[in-house]
């Protein structure tokens, strides 16, 4: 991040009463800590903060210290709207119609940021939104509670699957040692964030398990809105069932379809082994990540699937590099 930027974001910041944090529709654990631990420190200097969560806070990141304060509507008025984890502005679902300020900064680590800000504090190197935002509150000199170093360092266990993505160095270590040292429990976070599971969620995957597909490297299945009923999952993401797909060896793209409406389906995409979905997500409307992309795709999600396993079995083809000896 250059210090100009740095600046402008000290004085937009500088100059606000309220400030509006908004975080992604179907909230991650670096969407929900990034905001939570943004709004730790915001609130610390004696701002008004509002921290707004479209799809509010699921009950397993409840955990999170301040998670009951977060918001799932608008306030009438704020003087700074500051989006987090957001590589559009329609990535905070029909708030981004209705924000009462225009987006003024811009906080976030994906490589298809459309820069919609007044501020665009963006890394796409940084392994986690929540990354961004540490090395952030270094250079603005916000004081790190041990709240927010929980926040944040939930943001980066949950987005680095445990550091276990490429992306993972001694950057990302160099902030684990500041955010442990400021008060955060490392081994207590990666099991509330990784190793629990619901009833619910678990039974959920089940339905996406038994009709799990596979066509040479690449592995798809679908979750529909009966499957969410019949479970009694409250969420209207995958409940990470999609990172258990990609551990499937020999598995280069995992694709998961979930059914949102009649009219709507989720896409994600997993690459492993260096390709990039990010493209592909992006024709679809999306974006994200090389290794991680989705997109909400209008259509049934029978016919969502059928036209995007058409698209990533051709982009498949063209992307996989000859056999060594091959003809
Ligand atoms: P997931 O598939 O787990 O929802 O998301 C994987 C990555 O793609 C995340 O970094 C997420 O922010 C991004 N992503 C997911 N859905 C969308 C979308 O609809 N639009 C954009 N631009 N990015 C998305
Ligand atoms: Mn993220």
């Amino acid at each position: 991040m250059d210090k100009g930027t740095i600046e402008r974001a000290r004085r937009v910041l500088h100059e606000a009463g309220h400030i509006l944090l908004l975080t992604h529709e179907r909230p991650d654990g670096d969407a929900l800590g990034s905001l939570l631990g943004m709004a730790w420190m915001l609130q610390a200097t004696g701002r008004r903060v509002s921290a707004v969560s479209r799809d509010g806070v699921p009950a397993s990141f409840r955990f999170l210290p301040g998670s009951e304060s977060v918001l799932d509507a608008l306030p009438a008025a704020a003087d700074v709207c500051l989006l987090l984890d957001c590589s559009d502005a329609n990535r905070v679902g029909e708030f981004a119609t209705a924000l009462p300020c225009p987006a003024s900064v811009n906080i976030d680590h994906h490589v298809t940021n459309t820069h919609f800000a007044e501020v665009n504090l963006v890394d796409a190197e940084a392994s986690a939104t929540a990354e961004v935002v540490c090395e952030l509150a270094e250079a603005l000199g916000l004081a790190l509670s041990p709240q927010a170093a929980t926040c944040l360092l939930t943001g980066l266990v949950s987005d680095t699957l445990g550091f276990r993505t490429s992306n993972v160095g001694l950057r990302t270590m160099a902030n684990t040692r500041q955010l442990m040292e400021a008060g955060a429990n490392l081994p207590a976070i990666v099991e509330a964030s990784l190793y629990r599971r619901s009833f619910a969620a678990t039974r959920y995957w089940a339905a996406g398990l038994a009709r799990l597909q596979r066509e040479d490297t690449l592995v798809w299945t679908a979750l529909s809105l009966a499957d969410r009923a019949a479970a009694g999952y409250p969420g209207r993401d995958d409940a990470d069932l999609i990172n258990i797909l990609s551990t499937i060896e020999g598995t280069a793209v995992a694709v998961m379809f979930v059914e949102q409406d009649l009219e709507r389906t989720k896409v994600s995409w997993r690459a492993r082994n260096g390709a990039d979905v990010s493209a592909l997500a992006a024709r679809f409307g999306g974006g994200g990540h090389p290794a991680a992309a989705g997109a909400t795709v209008q259509g049934t999600l029978d016919d969502v699937q059928a036209r995007v396993i058409a698209a990533t079995r051709e982009w498949l083809r063209a992307h996989t590099p000859a056999l060594p000896g091959g003809g």
